[in-house]
Order: structure tokens, then C-alpha cells, then sequence
């Protein structure tokens, strides 16, 4: 049963991705996603990469057999959570993808009752170019430039560690990386994940800096002023580039936008929806009014998260 705020297992209420309840899931460790851990006491589900990429130790926690988490896809140990409740399964699904990356597993869509799903990208125009095209594409530009400097923009978290994986396995390339996102490269070695990459600041950057190179940087800083004052100090040319899923519909001030992104698209988000059997769908995350209507222009039983609430509580207090 989902209410207010959160999902009832057993007697016990769990927080979705947020920190509201004593007992909280932490879908990734995306930070709009980890209220949990900066709240003191909270007993946290999560997988075991989402606790070592936040630099905590696992915890044990008080869920119940009634409650699994399973692949999201997205980022290294991105999970959904599925539980059987008095009203029958209920999944969610926090950000998720139906494909493969270079650094996670493809989401499991799951079979539920009620699917509480991210629709950040839920809407008809939010659709992405085919993954394998624009991986040749990157792959492309890389080649291209590859006698000059490159500068991707990628978050630090996941989308870096893809690229450093993508760059090392298609391009045969070991890009510098900052010292932040050096250590989450770390951890995620440390998980299994084999990624070649140079930190900033180290000698072997200093060398590697010296000729033509490629470097990911946090994509804030990463626009046509950026790359001119570095094209200023190395004396070389340098081409900008940004891969992320909303480069289909934004302008970004780069050389190149490639829309690879790690959520599920439109396509994939009705995918999964339709594919769950859900009876009823809780959207989530975001543009949750605007993706509920449109769902139930369909003829989807769908409402946004906080309207889920309103109504179980409208529903307690009539019975
Ligand atoms: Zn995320």
C-alpha cells in the first residue's frame, strides 16, 4: 500500500528516494536521490554499490521477505524495488533504463499491480536516437579529433565513468578525469567494473597533458569560453562535447551534443508500463502532473506521486 510519502510493508514504511520515514530506499546515488544518507538515523535499503559509491558501509535493515530489489540499469547499482503488499505487488522503479550500458544491466521490467515509475522522460516528444548510432557518432567525433584536445561535460557520478568506459573500449582512449570523479572511477573498479583513466593532478596527467588528449570535466564547466581559454594555454585546438539525453531537445554552448543518455526514453518508459500489467501508475520524480494526463489520455489509471497520497489518506479518513 502506498501512501503519503511512502510504501507500507509489513507495518513498516518505507521512504522512496526521499528521507520521510525512518526506513528508506535509495533507488542510486544520484544526488536528487540520497536525502536518505544526509539525514542522521535512517535505516537505508540499498545495493551495495550505491552504499560504497556514497563512501558508507552496507547496512542491515529491518525490510522484510516481502520486499526485493532488482536491476534499474542507469548506473552502477541503480535498483528497483518490488514488494508484495495487502494490495498486491507494487514495483518502483526510480530512474531506469531498458538498456545496457558500458557499466550497468538493463532494467527488469516487473510484473506488479500498481507501478510507481519515473517519467522524467515519459512524454511523446521526449524520444532518443537509436544508442547504436549515437555511440558511432561519438566514436566518430573522437576520431576526428583526436590530434587536438577533447573535453567532454558529463556528471560526475555515472555518466563519467560510462564515458571513461565507452572511450577505453571504442576508442582505444584513457581520458583524464578530475580528482572527484577519480574517486568514484575508484569505487567502481573496486566493484568490478575495469576502467582506465588518468586523474588530474597525478604526474602521469602532467605527461599525458603534454600532447593531444581527452579529459572529462564536470559539464558546468564545459562550454566555448572554456575550451577557447584552454585552446589559449595549450596551443592546441580543442573541440567541447556533452553526451546526455536531453542534448535532443536542448541547445547546449558546445562543439558537439551527443544524446546518449541513461534514462528510458518515452518509448521505453510506455514499454515498461505496458509491459508490467500494472493496474494503476504512480508517476514519479518528474513532470508528473503533465505525464499522469497524458496517461490517462490513454485510458491509463494513472495519477501523479503526491495525488497517490492525497488520495489513500481521503480513503482512510471516509472508512
Ligand atoms: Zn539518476
Amino acid at each position: 500500500m502506498y501512501s503519503s510519502g511512502g510504501l507500507s510493508v509489513d507495518g513498516i514504511k518505507i521512504a522512496l528516494d526521499d528521507a520521510c520515514h525512518d526506513v528508506c530506499f535509495v533507488s542510486h546515488a544520484h544526488s536528487d536521490h540520497t536525502d536518505a544518507f544526509k539525514k542522521k538515523g535512517r535505516s537505508i535499503i540499498a545495493s551495495e554499490e550505491t552504499f560504497a559509491i556514497m563512501s558508507r558501509e552496507p547496512q542491515s535493515h529491518p525490510h522484510s521477505s516481502a520486499i526485493s530489489l532488482h536491476h534499474a540499469g542507469h548506473m552502477l547499482g541503480a535498483r528497483q524495488l518490488l514488494a508484495d503488499t495487502e494490495n498486491g505487488k507494487f514495483a518502483y522503479t526510480g530512474d531506469f533504463a531498458l538498456h545496457d550500458s558500458y557499466t550497468s544491466k538493463a532494467a527488469t521490467i516487473l510484473q506488479c499491480d500498481t507501478l510507481m515509475i519515473d517519467t522524467t522522460y515519459a512524454l511523446p516528444h521526449l524520444r532518443f536516437p537509436k544508442r547504436e548510432r549515437v555511440l558511432l557518432d561519438m566514436a566518430r567525433f573522437v576520431k576526428e579529433n583526436e590530434r587536438g584536445i577533447i573535453i567532454f561535460g558529463a556528471y560526475v557520478r555515472g555518466k563519467t565513468q560510462e564515458l571513461v568506459r565507452f572511450l577505453n573500449i571504442e576508442c582505444g582512449v584513457a581520458p583524464v578525469v578530475n580528482e572527484q570523479a577519480s574517486k568514484i572511477c575508484a569505487i567502481y573498479e573496486k566493484c568490478g567494473v575495469k576502467l582506465d583513466y588518468v586523474a588530474a593532478g597525478t604526474d602521469e596527467a602532467e605527461e599525458a597533458m603534454r600532447s593531444s588528449f581527452t579529459a572529462i570535466m564536470p559539464s558546468s564547466m564545459v562550454n566555448f569560453q572554456f575550451g577557447a581559454n584552454l585552446s589559449e594555454a595549450y596551443g592546441r585546438d580543442v573541440k567541447t562535447a556533452v553526451a546526455t539525453g536531453w542534448a535532443h531537445i536542448s541547445r547546449f554552448p558546445v562543439d558537439a551534443a551527443f544524446a546518449l543518455s541513461d534514462h528510458a526514453d518515452f518509448k521505453d518508459t510506455m514499454r515498461y508500463i505496458y509491459e508490467s500489467g500494472a493496474k494503476k501508475v504512480i508517476c514519479a520524480n518528474s513532470s508528473e502532473a503533465a505525464a499522469a494526463a497524458y496517461l490517462r489520455s490513454l485510458g491509463i489509471d494513472a495519477v501523479e506521486k503526491e495525488e497517490a497520497g492525497k488520495s489513500y489518506q481521503a480513503t482512510l479518513a471516509k472508512s
